[in-house]
Order: C-alpha cells, then sequence, then structure tokens
C-alpha cells in the first residue's frame, strides 16, 4: 500500500505519536482509570468547544451521533438547512428514523441565511433545527453566529449543529452560540483515526431528551449522558479504549501549539489556498462565506481531476474530487488537522507543475 499525504477532508494526516497511542495496551471499560481517562477527554473537550454542557463519546463516526441527536431531540418536527450532502443527511436520518422533518436547501455555493432560518422559525412548527456549520462537500462555512441571533428568539427550539469538519480547525464557541448538541468526528480537523465521535450537550437538550419517547438503545444520547452522569463518566457498551487515549493524548498536543495558534493556522492555509483557487481556478464558495478547513474549486478548465490525482499519488499526495453531483464539477483541498503552510505550498506547486498552470 502507498501512503500519501492526505489533502482530503478527512480522514486527515494523523501525527506518528497520536498513531502510536492507538496501540496504548487495553484496560477494563468498566474500571476507575476508564471513567479518569473519559473525564479528562471531556473536560479537554470542553476548553476546545467552550462549554461547560456535557460530553459524550460515541464509538461510531460523526454520522452516528447526527442520527442519535435528531431522533432523541425532536419530539414534534425539525427543520433541516441544508447547503450539500452532509446537510441533506440529516433529513435521511430524520425519515429513516421516522421523525418528522423538512428540508430547506440552498442552490450549491450559498450559505444558510439567518432570515431563512427565522421564516421557517416564525411557523411555530419546529422544535428542533439543524445548521451546518461547515458544509465540507461545498466548502462553505455558515455564519453561525447570525444564525444563533435568529434561533436565540426561539427558546424552544433545539440547536443541532454539525461541526464535524470545522471543530478544531475553528473557534467553535458552544455556549456563546447557543449550540444545543454540538458534534464532531475524530477523523477532520482533530486529525485522529476515523472511528469515534463527540458531542456536547446542553441543559435544554437534555430536558428534551425526556419528551421523546422512542429513541432507540446505542445512540440514545439520554443513556449515554446517564452513563456519564450516573456512572462517573462511562459508556453505555465497550467504546473504542484506543481512540480515547488517542484523542485525550492529541488534547494535549492541541493546546500546547495553542487555541489561537492552531486556529491561525487553518486561517492562513485557508486563505493560501483560496487565493491560489481563484488565481487559476475559482472558488465554488460564494466570498465572505469560505471554509477554513478545506477549499471547494470550480474546475473552470475542466481538468480531468482523477488524472490530477495520479499525478499527485506519484508525489504522494492525494486531493479530493467534488462531492455527489459535484463530482469533476469541483474538487477540493483540504488544509486541516496536521497539515501547514508548507503542505499548502507543496500540494499547490505540485498541481501548478502537473497541469503546467500559468
Ligand atoms: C465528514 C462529515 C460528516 C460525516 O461524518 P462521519 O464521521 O464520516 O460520519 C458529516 N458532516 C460533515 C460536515 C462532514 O464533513
Amino acid at each position: 500500500m502507498q501512503f500519501k499525504k492526505l489533502f482530503i477532508p478527512g480522514p486527515t494526516q494523523v501525527h506518528p505519536d497520536v498513531l502510536a497511542k492507538m496501540a496504548t495496551p487495553m484496560i477494563g471499560h468498566r474500571g476507575k482509570d476508564a471513567s479518569d481517562l473519559q473525564r479528562s477527554i471531556s473536560e479537554k473537550m470542553r476548553t476546545l468547544m467552550y462549554t461547560t454542557g456535557k460530553i459524550i463519546l460515541s464509538t461510531s463516526s460523526g454520522t452516528g451521533l447526527m442520527e442519535g441527536a435528531i431522533r432523541s431531540a425532536t419530539a414534534k418536527r425539525a427543520i433541516v438547512f441544508s447547503i450539500g450532502a452532509f446537510g441533506k443527511r440529516w433529513y435521511e436520518l430524520a425519515k429513516l428514523n421516522g421523525v418528522e422533518a423538512d428540508l430547506h436547501e440552498e442552490t450549491p455555493g450559498q450559505p444558510t441565511l439567518p432570515e431563512t432560518v427565522d421564516k421557517y422559525l416564525l411557523t411555530g412548527k419546529y422544535d428542533t433545527v439543524t445548521i451546518t456549520h461547515n458544509e465540507t462537500s461545498v466548502g462553505i462555512m455558515n455564519p453561525a453566529y447570525a444564525i444563533t441571533d435568529v434561533i436565540k428568539k426561539y427558546p424552544d427550539v433545539v440547536y443541532l449543529v454539525d461541526c464535524v469538519s470545522s471543530l478544531g480547525g475553528t473557534k467553535v464557541e458552544v455556549d456563546k452560540l447557543g449550540f444545543d448538541i454540538c458534534i464532531t468526528s475524530s477523523q477532520k480537523a482533530l486529525a485522529l483515526p476515523p472511528g469515534l465521535s463527540i458531542a456536547s450537550i446542553s441543559p435544554k437538550a437534555e430536558a428534551r431528551f425526556e419528551k421523546v419517547g422512542n429513541k432507540g438503545y446505542y445512540l440514545d444520547l439520554k443513556n449515554l449522558v446517564k452513563y456519564v452522569d450516573k456512572k462517573d463518566y462511562q459508556y453505555s457498551s465497550t467504546p473504542s479504549l484506543s481512540h480515547m487515549f488517542a484523542l485525550d493524548f492529541q488534547l494535549d498536543r492541541i493546546f500546547k501549539e495553542g487555541l489561537e495558534s492552531r486556529f491561525d493556522r487553518h486561517l492562513e492555509m485557508a486563505e493560501f489556498t483560496i487565493e491560489w483557487a481563484n488565481k487559476y481556478f475559482k472558488q465554488f464558495a460564494k466570498p465572505g462565506f469560505e471554509s477554513m478547513t478545506v477549499t471547494c474549486i470550480d474546475n473552470t478548465r475542466n481538468i480531468n481531476v482523477g488524472d490530477l490525482n495520479k499525478e499527485l499519488a506519484k508525489r504522494n499526495m492525494q486531493i479530493s474530487n467534488g462531492y455527489g453531483d459535484l463530482k469533476d464539477k469541483t474538487f477540493r483541498i483540504a488544509h486541516m488537522g496536521e497539515l501547514t503552510m508548507d503542505d499548502m505550498v507543496e500540494v499547490t506547486g505540485a498541481i501548478v507543475e502537473i497541469l503546467k498552470l500559468k
């Protein structure tokens, strides 16, 4: 197998020291050591997420907690605001779980606008709203603060936010933003192997779980919170302890870099990549709403993305084609997790050379 430097929006590069932590010897998952490990992770996640809320872990990728969240938190009806493939996933999850939901989709490349959210919530039909903070399929970061200003007018609405590809790469102030359930995955900006997801839970979300009947078992968020509360930071079944060892260690590495430095590094990589995209192609995201962790590029030169990736592979690098319908029409370069400016200079330089761009 050829291991390439990954410029795809997940899984991302994992630091060798973090990978090594995945090989930590096992401990019993019902013992004090397991509680100490989960408590340590939770305290660090609270710092990273700027929240005093509860933290739950799930041995599933982020989609698992999205499924658990929409099912556990919707008593009446959910409104899903989608700006791409991952936004739409909330709606599919709702439908497949028998949760009443409506979908509002934007034209690809456009963000969710606060006034649109207001229009739906004004109807009083909804008790849950879902937003994608950073839509990986189109390289857009939604205007979270402006959307929050609208949602705050509706105190009975529970606010579910997909921060899978933003958390750890940009500041996500969960409490200030009023996110009731904020979800992330291990394999994006947190730069761990895939297979673990993490969410913050507000008191309002917890109160809502009480009002929802059939929540399943494995992804019942009330049950996951119960094991944290009543069993002193434990998990409802056997968790991926390997991921937990690695996450606990990676959070220390993240704090060692410093949160502001880490977010600045992502901002610098994003600005560089967007500028490069606009020099040779065109950015896909509406200007002003660019993602800090992944740039989606409009394939204005009609290049063959598959061939480009074959050439990049010879140089041990890999970028990402467009997602779903946007395949070949766009392509994506991620700049998150462990990547640095040097990496971005390397990958964009290689693309210029391969395609002989002028
Ligand atoms: C990757 C991604 C997901 C899906 O997460 P998994 O961990 O693959 O289940 C959801 N939303 C966004 C924005 C993503 O980037």
